[in-house]
């Protein structure tokens, strides 16, 4: 990979330096504690790279977290390393397996594998209570008996250095015998904590004797009742990362200033013998924020349990479950994320950039079809009753060894209610009274007019058809029409259940304050994001299997939905439209 790559980004410049200098060349597995997959590798190959994707599984991935996964995934795939999957399942009381099992799901959507490299930070628990022993015997942990609120206070702030706690100078054996009782299950939570003892004086509030661990009784959803007592994220994160050898640690621009703590924890324990060196690195990079949607987990929980969308899977949920039913595609995802690159720079993304990523995927592989979705009869009037005859329609315009399909013409159509106008609007080339238009696959049509209702309503249109005009057949091109309007036989289109989804949300940043007003995002959902109608579609849908995606002439890109499908009866979700209609707005 060269600099002038247009996937360049400067984590890849690092991991280039890092793979030039042979950085992690003198890597060994040691009999240093590790798991054991890794440990019966064969010695790191210098010429690679591990990275680690470490979702904490109490929720599910949304949009942001793509971005992450193809990061690390990218970079091991495009250097010939390998990509972790990690849960970081460190806090019992907001986990669960089903997180577990649709992050597992999301990732392999996506079109990443982690091959043998499946962990869990919960299997590291006695790693990490062992290291904690040996950092209390090194006189680098104490036991701290202060009240949340206690430390709290003794913690400082920005602008004023913190205070040591009363219990900071325990000794190692009284340390070590709190310690063990902590984990006995002898004190109540909350009772005593375990701290790293590194200066309460330091300009980083993060090292003021951050917590390692604390009591939580609580059954873990992997390893049950085995503990009560369960590290803090920056205590097990950096840990984890060493012993499974990673070698470049990239998290979003938050945990910047964990970093000297991760650096300090680890250089710590690797002096004490017990990780293998050299030891990971890590680098922030900034998360994606992305317009008409919300990205925290505790939104988007927020908008499940109050009932604002159907569901973690609603397909206008940002989250990858989501996206997947909405049609969303992973290789739309991956373009999505190699172009939006990766810095240091906090920014929005448009979301018309991650739409625009959609069609451009499934342009290529959606096979065109052809629906009405607000039907209106179209009679010809000179074509005779019960006849019919079959058109030919290609099913990729780019793409002609996907054949054309048969499509069929009779007396009566469907097409859109917004194709006939009793009075045309300038510019209008579509059908009002005395016009022609094409059908397209079809016939040139005159119109004749149309019938209406007591309240003024158009019911049906009529036209006559000029038989020598059919698509394909010598001198069809002689008619020179500009209105050219896709259709449906009456007779052979069945009706259909199709969900036209917008954007979930209306403006942009969805709570944004106002004038200085604190405003409540949810005020912001898009009243319209879902409209439920029932479409004529052509025969050959009905063959649609859940998650085929299609491309409906002049509408947009539809996929089968793959919950509410049924054989022979598919129910089509609206992916994207043609066009963003949004730019406008
Ligand atoms: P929370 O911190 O609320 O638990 P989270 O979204 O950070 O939520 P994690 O499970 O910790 O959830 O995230 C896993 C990984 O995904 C982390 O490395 C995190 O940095 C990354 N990530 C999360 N949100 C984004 C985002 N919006 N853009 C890029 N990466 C993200
Ligand atoms: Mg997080």
């Amino acid at each position: 990979m060269s600099a002038d790559n247009p996937t360049a980004n400067f984590i890849r410049n690092i991991v280039e330096d890092d793979l030039a200098t042979g950085r992690n060349a003198t890597r060994r597995f040691s009999g240093r504690p590790g798991p054991a997959a890794l440990q019966a590798e064969a010695p790191l190959d210098p010429a690679r790279i591990r990275t680690r994707f470490p979702p904490e599984p109490n929720g599910y991935l949304h949009y942001g977290h793509a971005k992450s996964i193809c990061l690390n995934f990218g970079l091991a795939r495009d250097y010939g390393g390998a990509c972790h999957l990690r849960f970081d399942d460190t806090n019992p009381a907001k986990e669960e397996q089903e997180y577990v099992d649709s992050i597992i799901d999301a990732v392999h959507w996506l079109g990443f594998d982690w091959g043998n490299n499946l962990y869990y930070a919960s299997d590291y628990f006695d790693w990490l209570y062992e290291f904690a022993e040996a950092l209390i015997a090194a006189g680098l942990a104490y036991v701290d008996s202060l009240s949340a609120e206690a430390i709290r206070e003794h913690r400082g702030t920005l602008t004023e250095g913190g205070r040591n706690s009363p219990h900071r100078d325990r000794s190692v054996a009284e340390n070590l015998d709190l310690f063990r009782r902590m984990r006995a299950g002898e004190f109540a939570d909350g009772a005593h904590v375990l701290r790293l003892k590194i200066d309460m004086a330091a300009a980083n509030l993060n090292l003021r004797d951050p917590i390692a661990y604390r009591i939580r009784h609580g059954a873990h959803h992997r390893t049950g009742d085995k503990w009560c007592l369960y590290p803090m994220y920056d205590y097990a994160h950096g840990i984890s990362d060493a012993l499974e050898n990673i070698t470049h640690s990239l998290c979003t621009l938050e945990f910047e200033d964990h970093r000297p703590l991760y650096d300090w924890l680890n250089d710590k324990l690797a002096a004490l013998g017990l990780l293998n060196t050299p030891l990971p690195r890590q680098y922030e990079f900034s998360r994606l924020n992305l317009t008409y949607v919300v990205l925290s987990k505790r939104r988007l929980i927020q908008l499940v349990e109050e009932g604002h969308t159907d569901g973690w899977d609603d397909p206008r949920m940002p989250t990858l479950v989501g996206a997947r039913r909405r049609g969303f595609t992973p290789a739309g995802f991956r373009l999505f994320a190699e172009r939006i690159g990766v810095s240091k720079s906090d920014s929005w993304i448009d979301m018309s950039l991650l739409e625009d990523c959609m069609r451009e995927d499934l342009n290529e592989r959606a096979q065109r079809r052809i629906a009405v979705l607000d039907p209106l009869k179209l009679v010809i009037d000179n074509y005779p009753e019960g006849q019919e005859e079959l058109c030919h329609a290609p099913n990729h315009p780019l793409k002609p060894e996907l054949g054309k399909r048969e499509i069929p013409f009779s007396k009566e159509l469907w097409i859109e209610r917004e194709d006939y106008l009793d009075t045309p609007t300038k510019g209008y080339h579509r059908l009002t009274p005395g016009s022609m238009a094409r059908l397209r696959y079809g016939f040139v049509v005159k119109c004749l007019g149309a019938e209406h209702d007591a309240e003024g309503r158009v019911v049906s249109v009529h036209c006559e058809y000029l038989p020598d005009s059919k698509s394909g057949t010598p001198g069809s091109d002689n008619y020179k029409v500009k209105g050219n309007l896709h259709w449906v036989s009456a007779r052979h289109a069945y009706p259909a259940e199709v969900r036209l989804y917008d954007r979930l949300f209306s403006r942009p940043h969805p709570g944004a304050k106002e004038q200085g007003e604190e405003r409540d995002y949810l005020a912001d959902l898009n009243p319209d994001s879902k409209k439920l109608i029932t479409a004529q579609l052509e025969p050959a849908l009905r063959a649609a299997q859940p998650e085929d995606s299609f491309q409906f002439e002049r509408h947009g890109y539809f996929v089968a939905d793959r919950v509410d499908s049924r054989p022979d009866q598919p129910v089509f979700n609206r992916t994207v439209t043609l066009r963003d209609s949004w730019s406008k707005a």
